[in-house]
């Protein structure tokens, strides 16, 4: 088994005795912020010039200053920027403002990995990465709870950094629920493998092709919503709460009979073939490279993709029918705060 880190495993005095700098105020940003401050950390917030989230930040009671100046008054920095635009701003505000001995903190490994970012050698480099959305690590703290985190170590500088990881875990509140040893490989890897595989694509194109199957044959789109998107959430709650064989006590006979003789048939060698072949490109890092590129082309096929996916008629007899189902939305996530990774 491996080993699970709790409050008494870390020591909060030692990101108590630096200075945060937490660059971004979105999803993760403000709640790491607002989570250090309140655990009597010493933080600033690093934003670019003309920010809209400044006047949050300050609201929030938090210090916010420029992202140069951040980094450079600080001596653990944590960036929390969207991964795509990560390198740009680390070039031109984080790297030069750096000094020796400082910590560089990710929350997913991403631009270290695939080396889109290559810290000099007398820093820290490590990672804090919650296992849940910014609205989540902030909520759940408020709550005397937190959010499970994985850390990392990528650079040991000082021969510290695994302790100030598990400290400023222990600040956000994530040693309350567990933190988990990783490497910066096999945290990006499973994460841009389960989004890609499973949780986001995988799931998206099941709901999507068995919604066209049911329509397709004629069927009502709104009993094609209700049996191939609503009720994925009833089994998921199953499983989370059971794993699969509790989801399978729960259902019918019927049901698990269909299930155990039907679903090797969905996911079949073709899907496992390709989910490999999937997880060869981002091993070898051409997926990053074919997001980076998109990226900084001005993202034109992601965009049409959105659209297009915006416009399937899915979406359209789902948002008529969720329109009638105000219980299933109210004081759940805002989309913006569902983002993987
Ligand atoms: P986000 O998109 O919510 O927020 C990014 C912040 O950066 C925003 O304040 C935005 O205004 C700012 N920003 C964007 N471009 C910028 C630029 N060029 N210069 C300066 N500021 C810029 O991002 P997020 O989802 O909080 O992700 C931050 C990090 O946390 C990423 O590494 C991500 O992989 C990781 N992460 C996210 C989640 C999640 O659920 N959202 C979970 C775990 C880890
Ligand atoms: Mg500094």
């Amino acid at each position: 088994m491996a080993t699970l880190y709790y409050d008494s495993d870390a020591d909060p005095a030692l990101i108590g005795a630096r200075k945060v700098a937490v660059i971004g105020y979105g999803s993760q940003g403000h709640a790491h912020a607002q989570n250090l401050a309140d655990s009597g950390v010493d933080v600033r917030v690093g934003l670019r010039e003309g920010s809209s989230s400044a006047a949050k930040a300050a609201e929030a009671g938090l210090k916010v200053t420029g992202i140069g100046e951040a980094t450079a008054e600080a001596d653990v920095v944590m960036i929390l920027l969207p991964d795509v635009e990560q390198p740009d701003v680390w070039a031109a505000g984080i790297a030069p403002n750096l000094s020796e001995g400082d910590a560089v903190l990710f929350a997913h490994g991403f631009n270290i990995r695939f080396g889109y970012i290559e810290p000099p050698a007398g820093v820290d480099v490590a990672m804090v990465a919650p296992k849940g959305p910014g609205h989540l690590v902030r909520r759940t703290y408020v709550e005397g709870g937190g959010v499970p985190a994985l850390v990392a170590v990528a650079q040991d500088a000082t021969g510290k950094a695994h302790g100030l990881a598990l400290s400023y875990a222990h600040a956000i509140g994530a040693t309350r629920a567990g933190v988990l040893d990783t490497t910066f490989a096999e945290e990006t890897e499973t994460d841009l493998f389960g989004e890609q595989a499973v949780l986001c694509g995988g799931l998206s194109a099941l709901i999507t092709a068995g919604f066209d199957t049911l329509v397709g044959a004629g069927y009502a789109p709104e009993s094609a919503y209700f049996e191939c998107l609503h009720e994925v959430k009833l089994i998921v709650d199953l499983m989370y709460e059971q794993g699969l064989a509790g989801m399978r006590f729960s259902i019918s006979d019927t049901a698990e009979y269909g299930d155990l003789t039907r679903g090797p048939r969905i996911v079949d060698g073709h899907v496992r073939q390709e989910m490999q072949r999937i997880l060869e490109e981002i091993r070898s890092g051409s997926f990053a490279e074919e997001w980076m590129a998109e990226h900084r082309a001005g993202r034109p096929r992601f965009e049409q993709l959105r659209q297009e996916a915006a416009a399937h008629p899915v979406e359209k007899v789902g948002a008529e029918l969720r329109a009638m189902m105000p219980f299933v939305s109210a004081g759940k996530a805002r989309p913006q705060d569902v983002s993987g990774g």
